[in-house]
């Protein structure tokens, strides 16, 4: 017989969106069941942000020891190559991946929320089935919040299957292909694209628009583009894919074709949310266009029903997520609360990174804000050279309101600059103005002087340019 189970709140699916709801819930007190399918930590910590940045690490680490085989110029040098075993990096990536899903099934008991794993399909808007390894049980929720989550976007006429992977595949792969030809020059197609090139893959990318990363302005993705030039990675821009017959994928470039040959091909053309295959046209949800609809309290049209994460719009990253879940419950336990955020930062980790957080300076000029904006080369940073990544075209860049210097934008392009992201969001977050970002003191050496350096060229002193 089926076990029926009544809870206050239902959660569906276990990522970081579903995870942390499921987490404050429990702070707060509120009865939650989690009903998740697959490892507890979702896209993100199984086969996304977390593997992709194991594998990165390790491909980093690799490019060094080949730099140091041909004699760097930092004084290290091997007497032969280094030797990569895939397979056994792939089982390292994993045991990262595995203590962190330990970490939220440790987390997700002392919340005290009850896991029913297993596939949910909802008849109703409050009513979840789920087929469970010891038979089907039905969950009766008051309140219910929906983080499914995205999954990959295919084309339909080259879709996935054998040597056509998605990012989960090319997390996984035991054997590094020899040649890579990669779909799209987003940031999970390059991240990836740059890692394989640096275990010493020939990539090539083909991409429909006519430029790389398309969210960031070109200044930013200049570095990038200078990395893959000088590492070999063969771009080709206002390219479509068309077919991928024997091991070769053909490609419509300005009407001209190209094959590109390769042992795998790995598609990364965006990922579309989940809203397919759990009974979402039962329950009387609207939609926005592709997402399920959502107002800034995370309530869909449906009265009791939440939605947050990929599945409720972009920006699709983790922590837009997290943030969302902490919203949606605290409404549920009747805090006034609204998903209002002055800015999502996002970071790219490709060669070099790319940070960015608010307003870019066109961005700025075009919602009207008559921006005043300043950059300052990690040339001229020490904590870069020291590092040896100052020569890297890199900066950090500060957009301002002339008006009354209230930071709208702060971005960065360089090697490890990913780690500015806190900065650069809670100054944004707090309202800071140009002078409060000079006025604080920086650490000598690190990369954050290099904000600080901009905030003071902006405003007409900086010190070491
Ligand atoms: P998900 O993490 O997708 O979780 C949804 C969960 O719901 C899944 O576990 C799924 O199994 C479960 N589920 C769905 N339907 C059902 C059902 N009917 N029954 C049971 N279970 C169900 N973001 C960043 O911020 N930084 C990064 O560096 C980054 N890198 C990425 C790299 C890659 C390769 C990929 C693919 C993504 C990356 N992302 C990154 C995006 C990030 O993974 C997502 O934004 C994040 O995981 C969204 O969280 P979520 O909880 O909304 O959904």
């Amino acid at each position: 017989m089926a076990e029926t189970i009544t809870t206050r709140l239902l959660i569906l699916g276990g990522g970081p969106g579903g995870y942390a709801a499921a987490i404050r819930a429990g702070q707060l007190g509120i009865d939650t069941v989690l009903v998740e399918a697959d490892r507890l930590g979702g896209t993100c910590l199984i086969r996304g942000c977390i593997p992709s940045k194991a594998l990165i690490h390790v491909a980093s680490k690799f490019e060094g020891m080949v730099e140091a085989a041909q004699g760097a110029k930092d004084g290290i040098s091997l007497s032969s190559p280094p030797v990569l075993d895939m397979a056994r990096t792939v089982a390292w990536k994993e045991s990262v991946v595995d203590k962190l899903n330990g970490g939220v099934v440790a987390l997700l008991k002392r919340a005290k929320t009850r896991v029913v794993a297993g596939w949910g399909t909802f008849s109703d808007a409050k009513t979840c089935h789920v087929e469970t390894d010891d038979g089907p049980v039905t969950i009766k929720a008051e309140t219910v919040i929906l983080a499914a989550g995205s999954v990959a976007t295919a084309l339909p006429h080259i879709p996935f299957g054998g040597d056509v992977i998605s990012s989960t595949e090319a997390l996984a792969l035991e054997k590094a292909p020899r040649r890579l030809a990669v779909i799209g020059a987003g940031y999970i197609g390059l991240e990836l694209g740059s890692a394989f090139r640096k275990f010493g893959c020939e990539v090539t990318v083909v991409e429909a628009l006519d430029r790389i990363l398309p969210q960031y302005d070109e200044a930013l993705t200049k570095p990038v583009k200078a990395w893959l030039q000088k590492s070999g990675v063969g771009v080709h821009l206002s390219a479509k894919a068309t077919a991928w017959t024997n091991g070769e994928l053909s490609v419509d470039k300005n009407g001209e074709r190209l094959g590109i040959p390769a042992d795998k091909l790995l598609v990364t053309v965006g990922r579309r949310a989940r809203i397919e295959g759990w009974g979402l046209e039962n329950m009387g949800v609207e939609m926005a266009g592709a997402f399920v609809k959502v107002n800034g309290r995370m309530q869909t049209s449906m009265s009791g029903v939440y939605a947050i994460g990929d599945l409720a719009g972009e920006p699709m990253l983790e922590h837009k997520a997290i943030a969302q879940a902490h919203v949606a419950v605290e409404v549920i336990a009747g805090q006034n609360r609204t998903f209002d955020p002055a800015a999502i930062a996002a970071v790219c980790f490709t060669e070099p990174e790319i940070v960015s957080a608010g307003l870019s300076p066109d961005e700025a000029a075009a919602a009207g804000h008559d921006p005043l904006s300043a950059v300052f080369p990690l040339q001229a940073n020490g904590r870069a050279l020291s590092m040896g990544t100052g020569d890297g075209g890199g900066f950090a860049r500060v957009v301002a309101r002339k008006a009354d210097h209230r930071v709208v934008g702060l971005q960065a392009v360089g090697a490890h600059v990913s780690e500015l992201s806190g900065e650069f969001a809670m100054s944004i977050e707090m309202g800071a103005r140009l002078e409060d970002l000079a006025g604080t003191i920086h650490v000598h050496p690190t990369l954050s002087e290099a904000v600080h350096e901009a905030a003071l060229r902006a405003l007409g002193h900086p010190v070491h340019i």
